[in-house]
């Protein structure tokens, strides 16, 4: 009786230890397929506020890689006040979208505005017009950019075609505005012959 509840044990132990082993195989196995099916993304960006340049891999497969997006946050940091904020990491994909979108896959990004604080907002705010009171710059989901080299206009049209947030141009700052939220557009003191959304 005693030895066939230790055989019954053995069974157990070496059915859980399967058990446990078999996820990590499925895991692996479904990380390799996937980074088949999505290649590992690179962004190469350069902050035009504090001259930084960052060249960096943010995702393997479908994975986001956390020490790339602890970098990115502190890249993307307020440059008035050094204060960071964890971005939205589906941004990056928009950004690594676009470049490839306009045939230049990879290409370096200016990064004109990443983060801001609400102080940092509501200062801008009273200084200069076309900030938003509640801009998703505060909520880390949005990213203001240009390409050099890159027409600015040739670059809202194919963030706009991407579908996937909102998408703000600034023609006399030479500059758009990227982010997270719902599908919409607007321009920024436009000449009449371009439409203006929201
Ligand atoms: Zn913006």
């Amino acid at each position: 009786m005693y030895a066939s509840r230790r055989i019954l044990w053995a069974v157990l132990v070496v059915g859980a230890m399967l058990s446990l082993i078999a996820p990590a195989g499925a895991r692996a196995q479904s990380a390799d397929s996937s980074s088949q099916q999505a290649p590992d993304r690179p962004l190469l960006l350069y902050n035009t506020h504090t001259g930084e340049r960052l060249d960096i891999f943010f995702r393997r497969g479908d994975q986001y890689i956390p020490d790339a997006l602890a970098k990115l946050d502190y890249f993307l940091r307020d440059h008035r006040t050094g204060e960071v904020r964890h971005f939205d990491p589906r941004l990056y994909d928009i950004l690594a979208d676009l470049t490839a979108s306009i045939g230049h896959p990879g290409a370096e990004i200016d990064i004109v505005c990443g983060y801001r604080t609400p102080s940092t907002n509501e200062s801008l705010r009273a200084h200069t017009t076309g900030v938003a009171k509640n801009s998703l710059h505060i909520q880390a989901e949005a990213i203001d950019l240009r390409i050099p080299g890159v027409d600015t206009l040739q670059l809202r049209k194919a963030a706009l075609a991407l579908r996937r947030g909102g998408v703000g141009y600034y023609p006399h700052s030479d500059f758009i505005h990227v982010d997270t939220g719902r599908v919409r557009q607007w321009c920024f003191d436009c000449p009449a012959s371009l439409i203006s959304g929201d």
